[in-house]
């Protein structure tokens, strides 16, 4: 094969239509491997960054009922009172999550500019209904 190629090359005919025909179907066939691979790998980074909001958000919530020895009333709070450095955000939705009175997760604000509907679920709950589903207000 390889000599064909060198040979080819000498000659300075080119390659046929079916050896063209050939490397652009093997191109193909990667291609197709590689995508699918790669969005999947995406979603599932997606989720995971998803679930590690959720807990740091949980996390900072019980950092601040310890000290304060009362819930905060939403994410901004924990924002504003020094318990995060910024408000977490869904890397799907690209919006921001909800808390409800005993500082669990309910939920992810409707989808912010160019994100579509968080599909990650609860973390705790792997990827299942948020606590109190349901009654998350929109
Ligand atoms: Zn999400």
């Amino acid at each position: 094969m390889f000599d064909r190629i060198c040979r080819s090359l000498k000659n300075r005919r080119g390659f046929t239509l079916v050896e063209l025909m050939v490397v652009v179907a093997i191109i193909g066939i990667l291609v197709g491997i590689a995508v699918p691979l790669f969005n999947k790998s995406t979603s599932s980074a997606e989720k995971k960054a998803c679930h590690a909001n959720q807990r740091i958000i949980e996390g900072a919530a019980m950092q601040y009922y310890a000290e304060k020895n009362t819930w905060p009333s939403d994410v901004e709070a924990l924002v504003n009172e020094g318990y995060l450095q910024e408000e977490p955000k869904c890397p799907l939705s690209k919006s921001g999550y909800t808390i409800n009175d005993k500082g669990k997760v309910t939920g992810v604000k409707p989808p912010g500019s160019g994100g579509t509907q968080c599909n990650h679920g609860y973390y705790a709950n792997d990827g299942g209904q948020f606590p109190g589903s349901g009654s998350s207000s929109p």
